[in-house]
């Protein structure tokens, strides 16, 4: 079976399964990340420049060190941060109904659309992508969420992982969940291991967030997904 994980930029895929992905290598299984904004300065949050060429391109290549380590298949679609990144208030209508995209922003979902549809993927495969829990809503993770939900509606399950450092899901998902038959899916893994593979990304890792991404493992005994096994938990999800 394959794995394919949506990673919003480079980095959020490895902080988020890193142990997860580095088990179903060792398992023999072929695991694939599609880094979506792969020009942009990654996880800083909304507040800092959206794409700088050369630490984009550091970020890759600090990326590129765990292939031969560990082994999964990264690609890049190289897309600029989305423009609604730094605009607080545009943040906030998404936040609250998702939909309100800039112009640029559109287009860029609109090509990424159009990536998905010319890839071809197994009904075996299975997908992973980015949760995106409300308040921390970052408009690029909500463009990879929403549109592979919408894409991936009527074909393969889709699991929902908890983006780390910063996801600390609410109890309104863990209430929505819970009404919806949502099961959780926990990935143990040795956390050595993954630690080892995250501080690859030295120009991007804090010390801050490296502490929050072992407190969460800790906490939940794993990485954390959320199974949408059919097609209405995917279409209210998006709705949600
Ligand atoms: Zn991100």
């Amino acid at each position: 079976m394959n794995k394919i994980i949506f990673s919003p930029h480079v980095d959020d895929a490895m902080f988020s399964l890193g142990g997860a992905i580095i088990n179903w290598v060792e398992q023999g299984l072929s695991v694939r990340i599609i880094n979506v904004f792969s020009n942009s300065v990654s996880s800083r949050g909304f507040g800092s420049k959206s794409t700088d060429k050369a630490e984009s391109l550091a970020r890759i290549q600090e990326e590129q060190s765990l292939v031969s380590k560990y082994g999964p298949i990264f690609e890049y679609l190289n897309y600029n941060s989305s423009g609604g990144r730094g605009n607080f208030f545009l943040r906030k209508l998404i936040s609250a109904k998702k939909q309100m995209l800039l112009n640029s922003d559109k287009n860029i979902k609109k090509e990424f659309e159009n990536y998905l549809r010319k890839q071809i993927f197994d009904d075996a495969s299975e997908i992973f992508i980015p949760l995106v829990p409300q308040q921390r809503a970052h408009i690029d993770h909500l463009i990879v969420r929403n549109t592979c939900l919408e894409y991936f509606s009527d074909k393969q399950h889709i699991n929902l992982y908890e983006e780390l450092p910063y996801c600390n899901i609410d109890s309104s998902y863990e209430d929505y969940m819970q009404k919806n038959d949502i099961t959780p899916i926990l990935y143990s893994c040795d956390y050595a291991k993954k630690s080892n593979a995250i501080s690859a990304y030295q120009t991007e890792l804090r010390p801050a967030w490296k502490v929050n991404i072992e407190k969460q493992y800790n906490s939940l005994g794993g990485e954390r997904v959320w199974l949408l096994d059919n097609m209405k938990k995917k279409v209210d999800f998006l709705n949600f």
